[in-house]
Order: structure tokens, then sequence, then C-alpha cells
């Protein structure tokens, strides 16, 4: 049965000293947590990171990779780096990245193949703006980012992936996607998947939802069947948060 999991993106902030405070207080207050735990510094802090998760049942995460194996890429990093310093997962097509970065569709493609060619598990986000939203395009503009994102891949490959639905209007706002609304979409989500591929992988794969995820809605969240955790951003920035979060399952 697919696993539940919290995950707390922390975006750009912490420096080092700041990010091994923030772990440490993750760890030390994580012994109720049942869930699988993920923390998603910044590159810069991930080694730093690492070392004091390293004993723990918590995995380590980074915020994007290269399309890229190596070479003359200035600026990037590339995935077997990642895995290199103890990476499990990469978040691949956050919303920041679609928006402000224009990463499309068919770049993020080639991320997520590249990422598993580097054996780190890719955290696919899907997600519609409000505008899609209020013209009633959101069904579409997600079919869209999963078939082009992640359906090209193996039965094997994408049984690997987890996926998180984000809607941008969510994220940062303090606007809370309703249980119901979050419900409608993982459920579509996971009937594509059935479709394009079979029951147990649609049955097995899980499917985060990510937009100001809170101590206070988590629990109504979660406790819809086709939800299986969150990805968590301004919230994870405070281990008591990110735990009671963790905790609301
Ligand atoms: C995110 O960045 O993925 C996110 C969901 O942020 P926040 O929880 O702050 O809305």
């Amino acid at each position: 049965m697919r696993k539940n999991i919290v995950a707390g993106n922390w975006k750009m902030n912490m420096v080092n000293d700041q990010a091994k405070e923030l772990a440490l207080s993750v760890v030390e207050n994580s012994d109720t947590v049942s869930c699988q735990l993920i923390i998603i510094p910044p590159f810069t802090a991930i080694s730093d990171v690492q070392k004091v998760i390293n004993k723990s049942n918590i995995l380590l995460g980074a915020q994007n990779c290269s399309q890229h194996k190596s070479g003359a890429f200035t600026g990037e990093v590339s995935a077997d780096m990642l895995t290199n310093i103890g990476c499990s997962h990469v978040i691949i097509g956050h919303s920041e990245r679609r928006a402000i970065f224009g990463e499309d569709n068919q770049l993020l493609s080639e991320k997520v193949n590249h990422a598993l060619n580097s054996n780190l598990i890719p955290i696919y986000c899907c997600g519609e703006t409000l505008q899609e939203r209020e013209a009633g395009n959101h069904f579409d503009v997600i079919k869209r980012q999963i078939e082009e994102g992640v359906f090209n891949l193996s039965e094997d490959l994408f049984g690997k992936i987890v996926i998180a639905y984000e809607p941008v209007w969510a994220i940062g706002t303090g606007k809370t996607a309703s249980a119901d609304q979050a419900q409608e979409i993982h459920k579509f989500i996971r009937s594509l998947v059935l479709e394009k591929y079979n029951e147990t992988i649609a049955n097995n794969i899980s499917i985060l939802y990510g937009g100001s995820v809170k101590p206070d809605n988590a629990k109504e969240i979660f406790a819809k069947p086709d939800v299986d955790g969150g990805l968590i951003g301004g919230a994870a920035l405070k281990a008591t948060d990110f735990i009671a979060i963790a905790t609301s399952f």
C-alpha cells in the first residue's frame, strides 16, 4: 500500500547554521511521527542537514536538478551530485520553477527521466493557477502536466515517483484548497494513472497536497482517501508546525 509522506520544502531560506538547528529540532521531535518525513533544504545546506539527520529515519531531498548529466552548465546541479551527498528525492516542476524560471512540461519530463536514471525519486508537482481554475480549465491543465511530464515513463519507473498537487493560488497565500477540492483533484490524478498504467500502480502512488498546509488544516485534508500527505512550504520552517502537520494522519 502507498506511503504517507510529509515533505518540507524550505525554498531559498535558511543559511547553514539555521538549517542545522531546524533539522535538529525536527529530528528531536520526530518520535511520534509515523509517516515518512522528507526535509528539502536549499542546495547549500544539504550536506550539513544530512549530517544532522543521518541516524534518523528522515529522508533528504533537493528542490531542483539539471536535466543534464554533467558538463559545461554553469550554475546547475546534477542528479548524480545530489545522490552522492545523500539525497533520495528531488522536487521537479514546482510552480515557482514553472512560473519564474519558465520550466515547461517538456523540460520537466527530461529532468524526471534524468533524476530516475540517477536513482533520485522525483516529487513531480502539478497544479493550476487561479485564472485556470476560474475558467474551469483546471482538470485539463493538470492532465496535460501529468501526461507531458511523467506519462512517458515505463511502468517500472513510474512506480517510483511521487506526485504533488499544488494549486498555484494556494501556495504561500494562506488560501488552502478545501479538503474536498484537494480530494477531487487527487482522485482525478489517480484515475489518470489507472487509465494509463494499472490498478496496482494507481493504488500505490503517493499523491501529496501542497498549498498553505498548516497544523490546523492538515487533519481534514489528510483524512481524504486520495490524499497521502503534504508538500509543505512556509510551515516547514518551524519544527513544531512541521511535526504537528506530520502527526495529523
Ligand atoms: C510549496 O512551496 O510547495 C508550498 C506548498 O508552500 P506553502 O506551504 O507555503 O503554501
